[in-house]
């Protein structure tokens, strides 16, 4: 089987690894303080806070956010669960924001609209998670504007954009948002196994999410409250959690970054290729955001179904009898059992909910070669002209 998305590992990655088990650290140490260093001075960022996965990332940020019960977080329901669940963690209120038909991101017309009305209403959001999907981004300048004139924090929630560039500058260089969130998971861009990080150029938010990933602790003089009663004090100042990475994720992570160029020239090859080969096809092909460059962590289709014979469902089964580890991102968040009982229903998102009808994603992921893609393709169209 082809799957949809894969890591890449080499021998410098399984050496990184191996390097630090022999090293005096395994868990958070120098490595991943070189990890977090290099991850900054890519994005031309400030600060990075490296954690155990990028839904730890999502609940600390909203954390230092200040979000809490009796707030709202809004988002994107073309999202993974984790870009709302993060503001169900804080108690927080959670909402949706239809997408944009073109490139499945949040809408940021309709955005505008919704924050109108909730500023009539009294009910405007503490926190926006704009989800880059699939690697490209929102429009951040829009929201950008709005988030000055709303006041809400903008969390860019980026788990599917490193090495992406948006208005001619990395993803993650916080000239859009004020904390932005990468995922390091295998499917990912580069990957920890497990990882996730905020990058931010606000120094008071960087040292709360230091904070908030180990218990609330600090061993800084200047964020005690009262002297230090010797060496072995620390003091707890807030309610935190054990959201630390390892050293042996960072060596992962920091060998995998060394090969992002590479990672996403490949991607912007197959994306490129796809296009092409998929033209004149009876499928609606990712449209672009202006200003974004995407990392392309998805490669989506929408299928036009007046002009195939056969049913969504029957082309992705179709796709997968092939050995084609085709998927779907994403199942409309407010359609889940859990969001349902906080109030949603069928009908609230259209566009999103359309969308479902009609996407597949396609295998995209560095290793897979033209002669493979090529497969796909292949059998792609036999489906749509069966
Ligand atoms: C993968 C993903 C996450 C969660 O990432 P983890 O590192 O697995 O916790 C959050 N948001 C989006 C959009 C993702 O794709």
């Amino acid at each position: 089987m082809i799957p949809y998305g894969r890591q890449s590992l080499d021998q410098a990655d399984i050496d990184a690894v191996v390097a630090v088990l022999h090293s005096d650290w395994l868990t958070q140490g120098p490595t991943l303080e070189r990890f977090e260093q290099a991850m900054a001075l890519r994005c031309q960022a400030d600060h990075a806070v490296a954690v155990c996965n990028a839904t730890a990332a999502l609940h600390i940020a909203c954390v230092a956010a200040g979000l809490g019960s009796g707030d709202r977080l809004w988002t994107t329901p073309n999202t993974f669960l984790a870009s709302a669940n993060c503001g169900r963690y804080c108690g927080a209120q959670v909402d949706f924001v239809d997408i944009d038909p073109l490139t499945w991101n949040i809408d940021a017309d309709a955005l505008a609209t919704k924050l109108e009305e909730a500023e009539r209403d009294g009910t405007l959001p503490k926190v926006l998670v704009a989800v880059a999907f699939s690697g490209q981004s929102c429009d951040m300048r829009r929201i950008g504007q709005l988030s000055e004139r709303y006041g809400f924090t903008v969390i860019e929630d980026a788990s599917h954009a490193v090495g992406a560039s948006y208005a001619g500058r990395p993803v993650g260089c916080g000239e859009f948002a004020d904390m932005t969130v990468f995922s390091f998971h295998p499917v990912k861009i580069i990957t920890s196994a497990e990882g996730g990080m905020v990058l931010t150029n606000r120094p008071e938010l960087a040292q709360r999410l230091q904070r908030l990933r180990s218990h609330g602790m600090t061993r800084d003089a200047g964020q005690m409250t009262e002297p230090s009663h010797g060496p072995w004090y620390y003091q707890q100042v807030e309610l935190g959690f054990n959201y630390r990475m390892t050293d042996l994720q960072a060596a992962l992570g920091l060998s995998q970054l060394n090969k992002l160029d590479g990672f996403i020239a490949r991607r912007r090859e197959l994306a490129a290729r796809y296009h092409r080969l998929l033209g004149g096809l009876p499928l609606t092909l990712p449209g672009s955001q202006p200003e974004a460059e995407s990392a392309w962590h998805l490669y989506v289709v929408r299928l036009q179904l007046d002009g195939i014979a056969l049913s969504h469902l029957q082309v992705f089964e179709g796709l997968r009898a092939a050995g084609i580890g085709v998927n779907l991102h994403y199942i409309p968040v407010h359609l889940q059992p859990y969001y349902r009982d906080q109030g949603f229903a069928t009908g609230d998102f259209p566009q999103a909910e359309r969308y479902y009808s009609e996407a597949i994603s396609l295998p995209m992921f560095p290793s897979l070669s033209d002669e493979q893609q090529d497969y796909v393709v292949e059998q792609l169209r036999r489906l749509l002209e069966e």
